[in-house]
């Protein structure tokens, strides 16, 4: 399907094979020090911050990594060379659609007016929504998970989105998208009226998007 207005369709948004796959590029963000720069085709190196994963929560020890994967669903581990490596990648496509990460991508935009709500939208999302959560290996006091209620209790270890504060905490398989319930691939999120969604479905919560080319707009989709 091509969308009637732009001409395109959603596979012209897709990366090149081999492209860097991780939200800081994608983000356009510096990663925090000790990140891998690239979740493919990384070398394996005995004891680097990979431990055979293609991403890791960042400063995590060995064992709390182990920890952390051993509390997700075992089909969205991302273990190098496995459907789990595979699932990540594709939920990287589909939860930050680069489209909605920049301007450069959208075809739809064809005036100013039109460029100007774009860019002001991405930059009220980037303000007050989009973030990355970080883990928890210890907290320091009983929490209930945002998501499952379940009781998070003194030292376990607990997903913490930042813009809802430190008190807010998540079980590891609990940091899903509220609208698509996917785990939220690097722990990246947008945070709207007290609930986190993937960036595709915060965006909608906004704009329509266009089925055909897969961009979010204001002008009535095709
Ligand atoms: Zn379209
Ligand atoms: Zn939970
Ligand atoms: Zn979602």
């Amino acid at each position: 399907k091509v969308c009637v207005h732009c001409k395109s369709d959603r596979s012209d948004h897709e990366l090149p094979p081999n492209q860097a796959l991780n939200v800081y590029n994608r983000l356009g963000i510096q990663p925090p020090a000790g990140m891998p720069q690239s979740g493919v085709a990384e070398v394996e190196v005995p004891g680097s911050v990979g431990h055979g994963y293609a991403w890791v929560p960042p400063g995590l020890s060995r064992k709390k990594v182990e920890e952390y994967m051993s509390q997700l669903p075992n089909n969205v581990v991302p273990r190098t060379n496995s459907s789990g490596e595979k699932l990540r990648e594709k939920q990287l496509l589909v939860q930050l659609p680069r489209q909605d990460l920049s301007v450069a991508y959208c075809r739809h935009l064809t005036t100013q007016t039109e460029r100007k709500v774009y860019e002001e939208f991405v930059n009220a999302r980037n303000e007050i929504a989009l973030d990355i959560g970080y883990v928890s290996s210890n907290i320091n006091k009983a929490m209930e998970c945002h998501k499952c209620s379940g009781i998070l209790e003194t030292n376990e270890m607990a997903v913490i989105a930042p813009k809802l504060g430190d008190s807010t905490g998540w079980h590891p398989a609990c940091f899903t998208c509220q609208t698509c319930e996917q785990l939220l691939v690097d722990l990246t999120y947008c945070v709207k009226d007290s609930q986190i969604y993937c960036e595709r479905h915060y965006a909608e919560l906004h704009k329509p998007r266009c089925s055909a080319c897969d961009e979010v707009r204001s002008l009535p989709i095709c």
